[in-house]
């Protein structure tokens, strides 16, 4: 069974498993200006050459942190205008500067 992230978000327990929903409440932050980055509450977002996020960091481990360290990135795709979160990167050993 799922859990759910402090502010509402589901994610997958499965270490291997697609974050998709997560954060579907946000999206204003996943569209921008290509190389920007985008800095909210517990995230960045970074802004790929066509205008659509490409990488998110979350600095949260969604309450989970055997599966999640604080933090961790998911690469973005796009399919049909949708953005998918990919797998968790995590850093155990700390994470390299987001950019
Ligand atoms: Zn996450």
């Amino acid at each position: 069974m799922p859990g759910v992230c402090d502010d509402g978000t589901r994610y997958a327990d499965d270490n291997n498993a697609a974050d998709n929903n997560e954060d579907k409440t946000d999206n204003d932050r996943l569209k921008g200006e290509s190389g920007e980055i985008k800095v909210s509450k517990d995230k960045e977002t970074k802004i790929g050459s066509d205008g659509n996020a490409e990488k998110e960091r979350h600095y949260s481990d969604h309450g989970n942190p055997k599966y999640h360290t604080n933090p961790h990135d998911h690469d973005i795709t796009w399919k049909d205008g949708k953005p998918s979160f990919g797998p968790l990167i995590n850093y155990p050993n700390g994470a390299p500067p987001f950019k």
